[in-house]
């Protein structure tokens, strides 16, 4: 929160609707009944209980990016975050707040009350890394060759650290907050691991709220979308068996090479053909493998890969046509094709409210014309959609910005931009205090 005509911090909100001021103007407070942000209370504020929650983490902002620059260089793979998962538990609980290992393999979840009200609010975070060669060449580049934080799980997991520090100086808010910390979230199933280890019923949230970094949107900018958000995602394979031969002898086989790319070829029909123009959908070929040898047609060959919608229908359908593609394409050509077609992601489904109330605290933070409300559909997915099927929430996107390493997620010379550290950590922070206000504790609401 920025403290409204106050001089000597010029706020960054150049627009909407009026925000209350914390303890630092009183008169303000009064002047402003129609506020929503009732976190204010008198007396004088403490030190580290500036009323701007990016004052508030700035000064952190040096020790995140060690924190940060030191994750990268150290990335694990989904439930082998042992290292990560350690240092993430003990700045916890060096801070004073209460720690949970092993919540869904090597989840962690820190758990910090204040006053006496039994509202709750759930933070997550995710921690794994990626299998990818890293080329970048500074200092904090990976040490351990062909893993990589290529998704900026490393930038995710320290904001979320920052937010738990700065919320346990300042404990300007009434009620719990649950800090989140998740394993394997790339298509290993780590917040479905944390969920059937009992997260919500050891941990209850009245509300849940993450972020992902996003490349291409500048730092200080937020997307922030009601309703669906990321795609739905399914991993999928096509064994194919033909009948292997001599490379000379191509007519005594049945060759799954060429049958493989003629099914490469036809899988592109289904979002061309088959998917409605006005829906959205990707079927994607990533694996083509096949043969040891110069001079061998190989017996069989394998294909695999993921496809992506927004709805279920329009994911049965892509299951179906790709049976019907694989099967078909294999027999016209003497050979067969199975296909193992697995739903992994459901799409991410922001509830409206949370929706509404994380996009305020943005508009908070950075100004109304730097909250994205409607930004494109991400095909890209998610396994938070999992827990905002259990807990009304929201997931947004906070700007990677254009930077040197500033490409896309997974390319192998990303890099998460520090720059963006205190604003990911400050939203967690107004997040927590605008939902567990104190004045609404003090009114007894
Ligand atoms: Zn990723
Ligand atoms: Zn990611």
């Amino acid at each position: 929160m920025h403290a409204v005509n106050d001089p000597a911090h010029p706020s960054p909100h150049l627009g909407g609707e009026p925000v209350s001021p914390d303890g630092y103007k009183p008169s303000l407070t009064r002047a402003m009944p129609q506020s929503r942000d009732n976190d204010e209370h008198p007396g004088r504020p403490a030190v580290g209980q500036h009323p701007d929650a990016l004052e508030r983490c700035k000064p952190h902002h040096e020790e995140m990016t060690r924190w940060r620059q030191d994750l990268h260089a150290h990335p694990e793979l989904g439930f082998q975050e042992t290292r990560t998962a350690g240092l993430v538990a003990r700045r916890l609980e060096s801070w004073g707040i209460e720690v949970h290992r092993g919540v869904g393999k090597t989840g962690v979840v820190g758990v910090l009350s204040a006053g006496a009200s039994s509202r709750r609010v759930g933070l997550r975070a995710d921690m794994d890394a990626l299998p990818v060669v890293e080329l970048n060449r500074f200092a904090h580049s990976s040490k351990y060759h062909g893993l990589m934080h290529a998704c900026g799980h490393d930038g995710h997991t320290t904001m979320l650290l920052g937010a738990a520090k700065v919320l346990a100086q300042t404990r300007r808010f009434d009620g719990t907050v649950h800090f989140i910390f998740q394993p394997a979230e790339e298509g290993l199933g780590g917040a479905v691991a944390m969920m059937e280890d009992g997260l919500f019923e050891r941990f209850p949230c009245d509300s849940i709220f993450g972020m992902h970094n996003r490349p291409s949107l500048p730092v200080g900018h937020f997307n922030v979308k009601a309703g669906a958000m990321m795609a739905s995602a399914a991993s999928w394979d096509i064994h194919i068996t033909g009948y292997g031969a001599h490379g000379a002898r191509p007519e005594s086989g049945i060759d799954p090479i060429l049958v493989g790319a003629q099914i490469v070829s036809n899988l592109q029909a289904i979002v061309a053909r088959n998917v409605r123009p006005v829906e959205t959908a990707v079927v994607s070929v990533c694996q083509f493998h096949a043969g040891d040898a110069y001079n061998v047609i190989p017996q069989t060959s394998r294909l695999a890969g993921t496809a992506r919608a927004f709805s279920a229908e329009v994911m049965a359908l892509i299951e179906t046509n790709m049976r019907r593609i694989a099967q078909g394409v294999a027999a016209a050509h003497g050979a067969t094709a199975s296909v193992d077609f697995r739903n992994i992601f459901s799409p991410v489904i922001n509830d409206p409210n949370e929706a509404e109330f994380a996009a305020a605290v943005c508009e908070e933070l950075v100004g109304k014309e730097r909250v994205h409300r409607n930004p494109p559909l991400v095909m890209g997915s998610e396994d938070f959609a999992f827990m905002l099927q259990k807990v009304p929430g929201c997931y947004l996107n906070i700007g990677n910005g254009d930077h040197e390493g500033g490409c896309e997620v997974h390319n192998p010379s990303y890099d998460f931009n520090d720059a963006a550290l205190p604003l990911g950590a400050a939203f967690f922070v107004r997040a927590v205090e605008r939902k567990l206000s104190l004045l609404h504790a003090w009114r007894g609401a």
